[in-house]
């Protein structure tokens, strides 16, 4: 069966709205954000029109050429690794930096942001699988690092992000948006801050993610379809 992108959004936000409910939730508290990497801007342009305000995107280059051609009322959202020679490029893009992954990156940002006169709200992206492969801050080590990210005056951390290991059904997922959640409960105590932000979930398990406490939820494939990667491309910047 073929959906139009309205029927889609429809079919999503719905979704969110029965997951928020049965987990007692607000489902405006919840914020979608079509994750619109390797999709043309066409395609952008048609979900925004269906009325979607929120997209993400993994790489800058890709963002930088994209944005520019669709409606500016769309906030924008970087949801992969931010290299340093490119923050320069993505502060002016992005309303929310999802991926803040070293304490290192944070300064960096931190240290151009001061530069262009901006603040940046940022995510802090937690490796809660403790993969060897991913980025992020190790569970352990997070709330000795974070305290030195909530301490630079440029960025603004309202939460945690976090890429659980592919399982293969969303129900499996569900520790790892649990352990996000009291990651963040005990850092907020620990630190006397407000971290209301939990950007986790995505295509297959974006309803588990919700009862689980997300505030922002990553939905490409379900939304855009299948992805069409050009030949050469990586997945993350
Ligand atoms: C691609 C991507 C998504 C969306 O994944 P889907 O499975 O297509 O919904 C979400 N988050 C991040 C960080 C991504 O890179």
């Amino acid at each position: 069966m073929n959906f139009s992108y309205h029927e889609r959004l429809d079919l999503i936000q719905e979704r969110i709205q029965l997951a928020a409910r049965r987990a007692r939730r607000l489902p405006e508290s919840i914020t979608l954000i079509a994750v619109s990497k390797t999709q043309p801007p066409e395609a952008i342009a048609e979900l925004a029109r269906a009325g979607q305000i929120h997209f993400g995107e993994n790489r800058v280059q890709e963002a930088k050429a994209k944005i520019p051609c669709l409606p500016g009322h769309l906030q924008w959202h970087l949801v992969g690794h931010l290299q340093k020679n490119k923050i320069r490029h993505a502060l002016p893009l992005f309303g929310m930096i999802h991926s803040i992954d070293s304490v290192e990156l944070g300064e960096a940002v931190d240290r151009v942001a001061d530069e262009m006169g901006l603040t940046v709200r940022a995510l802090i992206e937690v490796n809660v699988g403790e993969e060897g492969s991913k980025i992020g801050f190790s569970p352990d080590d997070l709330p000795a690092l974070a305290e030195r990210l909530f301490g630079l005056r440029r960025l603004e951390i309202s939460g945690l992000m976090c890429v659980p290991p592919a399982v293969s059904e969303a129900e499996h997922a569900r520790p790892f948006f649990r352990k996000l959640r009291l990651l963040r409960d005990d850092l907020e105590q620990r630190c006397r801050l407000a971290l209301p932000d939990l950007s986790m979930g995505m295509s297959n398990d974006f309803e588990v993610a919700v009862e689980e406490g997300a505030s922002h939820v990553r939905v490409g494939t379900a939304l855009f379809g299948e992805r069409v990667r050009p030949p050469g491309s990586q997945t993350e910047e």
